[in-house]
């Protein structure tokens, strides 16, 4: 079953968190020169026409990057200030905001020759439309479970590992499968930088994820929370976005804090951020 896509949800207080916290990775690990190879599990579409049939219907985006762009001149948050400028980038005419882009174009930014970057999506039409993105001759783009190619590409030829997995969480026994692969992959490489999203449903399904990596005996999972609104209110579904980041690099905790203060301050009403460790050290 492959009906999940992510246009009808781009942009969204969830993309928002996700991208922030993998733009903040990205800039810690391009500090240093040695090569790095990202993996993409789930990579989607690429980049999101706002303006698209699927994205109109439900309008996500005016509960995600749509504050945070109109407030873009006023913020005080470098980190936000140089990720809207980012965003910037995608905008055909540089001013206004009809464009998102999805993770293949943020982990495809500052891409060095020394990296690689593998970009997996399983359906035929968003891999279709990812094939059309204008990317880096680095990027490779790959037609399959993202999950097995991340398992067959383990360990890598270069000293560092950088992988997002981001499901659509389609099939309740996704939960486990991602832990699976991840601690098979961190059982490969050890000092991979893991981040996998998850979303929290009335059903607490993502603590099947949670808890299975809190068993492991991995150490270093960094955990943090950006809810929208409380959940049991009035509308069903997602009521906040989680992010796991296996090996954080140093500082990561202080700098999502700083960004998502003001970030929760736009997006208003009930939204709250929270970080803390799943697994210590
Ligand atoms: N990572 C993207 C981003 O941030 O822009 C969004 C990805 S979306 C949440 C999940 C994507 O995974 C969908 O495009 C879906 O078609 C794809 N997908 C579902 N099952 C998959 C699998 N087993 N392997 C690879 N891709 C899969």
């Amino acid at each position: 079953m492959l009906s999940y896509q992510h246009a009808y949800h781009a942009g969204n207080f969830a993309d928002v968190h996700k991208h922030l916290t993998l733009y903040t990775v990205k800039d810690y690990l391009l500090r240093k020169k040695s090569a790095i190879t990202y993996i993409d599990t789930h990579a989607g579409r690429g980049l999101y026409p706002l303006a698209s049939k699927e994205t109109l219907k439900l309008q996500e985006h005016r509960e995600g990057i749509e504050p945070l762009w109109k407030a873009r001149k006023t913020l005080s948050n470098p980190l936000l200030c140089e990720w809207l400028s980012q965003v910037t980038l995608v905008q055909p005419d540089g001013i206004s905001l009809s464009c998102y882009p999805g993770s293949p174009w943020w982990l495809s930014q500052g891409l060095r020759s020394q990296d690689a970057l593998r970009l997996c999506e399983l359906h035929p039409g968003e891999h279709a439309e990812l094939f059309e993105q204008a990317l880096p001759p680095e990027a490779v783009r790959v037609h399959g479970d993202g999950l097995k190619e991340l398992e067959a590409r383990v360990p890598v030829a270069t000293p560092r590992l950088c992988v997002l997995i981001d499901p659509s969480f389609e099939r309740k026994t996704e939960y486990q499968e991602v832990a699976d692969s991840a601690l098979y992959a961190l059982a490969k490489v050890r000092h991979a930088v893991l981040m996998i999203w998850y979303p929290l449903l009335p059903s607490g399904a993502h603590h099947t994820l949670l808890d299975a990596l809190s068993a492991s005996g991995v150490r270093k999972i960094w955990q943090s929370e950006l809810q929208l609104r409380e959940p049991g209110g009035e509308r069903h579904g997602m009521y906040a976005s989680g992010m796991l980041v296996v090996n954080p690099p140093w500082g990561l905790d202080e700098r999502m804090r700083g960004v998502m203060k003001e970030v929760t301050t736009l997006l208003g009403g009930e939204s709250r951020f929270s970080t803390r460790w799943l697994v210590e050290e």
